[in-house]
């Protein structure tokens, strides 16, 4: 039987993410996916917000995104766009990318790293013991892994056969998604009624329409048609605009669900396997993304030694409240889609609201993720948030923080005196880095803070200890965080 520390099922964009964290780690991982390869049916999603875009910088790879994808406003809450290019960011701004590029890039990336991908290959099923899980594969031998994590995708069969509840909400409203052929040209714009959101958009290769148009009634489980999609246009538009030759039609619904527990034991979840939601307010790639960039340093340390298992149960408390949060946003968002005379009415409200500056701040915040705060307990106002991405001036010359964070390991800057921090007993595991920082502390929505003289900064950018001119509390938070002196 083939071993591998870390067997992931699925290679959606989380699944991707979740891989190449664990090889930077230097975790051996493989990932099974069902498809061929790398390639997506259709565009998919359309992009990610300014939180997504720190992550992939955090690694040294936006700029690969960057350079394909278009910097847009398009957050929205009503009929507002939120404007967030004042926040204090590098990436003050939504990222216009399909899905299928995305992961073309990602693959690329992954291609990069020691990661083992069994392509076209299914995970039908796993068997977990005390000291592993045994995944079957719908192709050769099974896979014995230390831990699998179901990436897997809204439907997941990872998550069925742990027999974790999925509590939410049904579906109540169902979309059809195409890309397609024309015979009349489309109209610019999205239309809104009372079922919900219409549009048609050229894509780059001047022939390709993608049609994405809200049913009247909740469609079926069975894969949709194109007649399907030709009396939705009609019933919307008055007229199908000739669509012929489909290369894609897919079907999405606004049902709502999270998983109770992202851990059984030695299986984790991650992304859409952990979450589904309406893509209203296109949050689903950041959730997955953030999901294994919280998870993946945590894992990585618990199969190599350094933490007990009992860090894993963190990645659970900090990512399910958050996402819990952003799933009431997507039900609000959808809810607003609708156009009917009432659902009008309280558009034009909550919108009129939405455009005022503190209550847009608050939404732009949750929208690009950019306002994530994992409790960590009371303190600093950077403590348990994302780490800005501040010029220094160290030793070897200029440097982003972000530069510090491309290996994903931790990281503690010291702002103070030099030499005045010692971390002696976990030199292995954490990096020293004496720093000087001149500028302003400003964290979006909450804006200019106190400076700090140290910072400990986790593998995924977010702020584990604070220092105010002492070490108190930086013991505990090494050990918490990256491991107790006698290994686990
Ligand atoms: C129309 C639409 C528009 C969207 N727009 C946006 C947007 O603008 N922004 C945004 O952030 N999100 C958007 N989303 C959501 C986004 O597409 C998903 O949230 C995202 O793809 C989730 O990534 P994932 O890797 O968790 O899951 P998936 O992308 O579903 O990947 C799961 C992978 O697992 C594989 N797989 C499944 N079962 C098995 C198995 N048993 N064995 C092996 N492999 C398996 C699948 O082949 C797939 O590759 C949109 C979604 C839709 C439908």
């Amino acid at each position: 039987m083939t071993e591998h520390a870390v067997v992931i099922a699925g290679g959606g964009p989380t699944g991707m993410m979740l891989a190449a964290e664990l090889a930077l780690a230097k975790v051996e991982v493989a990932v099974v996916e069902r498809r061929p390869d790398h390639l997506l049916a259709g565009s998919r999603a359309g992009g990610f917000h300014s939180r997504t875009i720190e992550v992939l910088d955090q690694r040294g790879v936006a700029d690969r995104f960057l350079a394909e994808g278009q910097p847009v406003q398009i957050a929205t809450f009503g009929t507002t766009v939120m404007d967030m290019s004042d926040f204090p960011t590098r990436h003050p701004y939504t990222l216009a990318l399909f899905q299928n590029k995305i992961e073309r890039i990602m693959a690329d990336w992954v291609a990069e790293l020691p990661v083992h991908i069994y392509y076209g290959c299914d995970a039908r099923g796993f068997a977990q013991d005390d000291t592993g899980v045994d995944v079957r594969l719908s192709d050769g031998e099974p896979l014995r892994a230390r831990y699998l994590v179901g990436c897997d995708g809204g439907r997941s069969l990872i998550r069925k056969e742990a027999g974790i509840e999925f509590p939410g909400w049904d579906a109540t409203r169902s979309n059809l998604i195409a890309e397609v052929e024309t015979t009349e040209e489309p109209p610019p714009g999205v239309r809104h009624d009372a079922a919900g959101v219409h549009g048609l958009h050229r894509l780059e290769d001047g022939k390709t329409v993608r049609v994405v148009t809200t049913e009247q009634r909740l469609g079926p489980g069975s894969e949709p048609t194109l007649r399907d999609l030709s009396e939705a246009l009609i019933t919307a538009f008055g007229t199908d605009f000739g669509i012929h030759n489909p290369t894609w039609i897919s079907r999405f619904t606004d049902m709502t669900r999270q998983a109770a527990t992202y851990r059984a034991g030695r299986v984790l979840l991650a992304g859409d396997a952990a979450h589904v939601h309406y893509p209203a307010g296109g949050q689903g790639i950041g959730l997955g993304v953030q999901d294994a960039v919280n998870l993946g340093w945590k894992l990585a340390q618990v199969v190599d030694g350094t933490s007990p298992e009992s860090l894993l149960d963190t990645y659970h408390a900090e990512r399910h409240p958050v996402t819990a949060r952003v799933l009431r946003y997507t039900m609000a968002q959808t809810t607003l889609q609708r156009h009917d005379d009432r659902t009008k009415a309280l558009v034009d409200v909550v919108s009129e609201l939405a455009s005022m500056d503190e209550p847009r701040k608050r939404l732009a915040g949750l929208v690009s993720g950019l306002d994530i705060h994992y409790d960590l307990g009371d303190g600093h106002p950077l403590l348990g948030r994302r780490m800005p991405d501040v010029d220094l001036i160290t030793a070897d010359g200029p440097l982003r923080v972000f530069e510090l964070l491309h290996d994903a390991k931790p990281v503690l800057l010291n702002l103070g005196q030099p030499d005045v921090i010692g971390i002696t007993p976990w030199a292995d595991r954490v990096r020293l880095i004496d720093a000087t920082y001149r500028g302003e502390w400003e964290l979006p929505v909450l804006g200019v803070v106190s400076a700090p003289t140290a910072v400990l900064i986790r593998p995924d950018g977010y702020v584990a200890w604070v220092g105010d001119g002492t070490d108190v509390g930086l013991t505990d938070a090494l050990a918490t965080w990256f491991g107790p002196l006698t290994a686990a």
